[in-house]
């Protein structure tokens, strides 16, 4: 997807602190932590929502996943919390997957 902010990360054309590559994932800082440690883990295809993950597409999931767990053991974290917001009313503001991998504080719940 030409204009999109995280296919146009994946391509290296706009900056980003890679902390994990994969053929098939991505994971880098987010330019707005919303926590000491908050990753974002992305699919290098371009998905828009998770809602999308189903049939042949689900199979990034587990990747997606994994780099997580991979992430937070690297990491030192031993509770953290991975986030998917799905659609404009849950909070999604860029349409290509991402799971949010925060931690290195306490998280209340329920989420806001
Ligand atoms: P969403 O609101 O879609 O769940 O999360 C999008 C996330 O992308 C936000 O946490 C936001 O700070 C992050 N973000 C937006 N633009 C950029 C960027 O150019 N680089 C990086 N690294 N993160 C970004
Ligand atoms: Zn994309």
């Amino acid at each position: 997807m030409d204009s999109c902010l995280f296919c146009k990360i994946v391509r290296k054309e706009i900056p980003a602190k890679i902390v994990y590559e994969s053929d098939t994932v991505l994971a880098f800082e987010d330019i707005a932590p919303a926590a000491p440690v908050h990753i974002l883990i992305i699919p290098k295809k371009h998905i828009a929502t998770v809602a999308e993950l189903t049939g042949d597409e689900a199979t990034v999931s587990g990747d997606l996943i994994q780099a997580a767990a991979e992430i937070a053991q690297e990491k030192e974290l031993d509770d953290f919390r991975v986030v998917v917001n799905c659609g404009e009313k849950a909070g999604q503001s860029v349409f290509h997957v991402h799971f949010h991998l925060l931690g290195g504080r306490d998280f209340s719940w329920p989420p806001g």
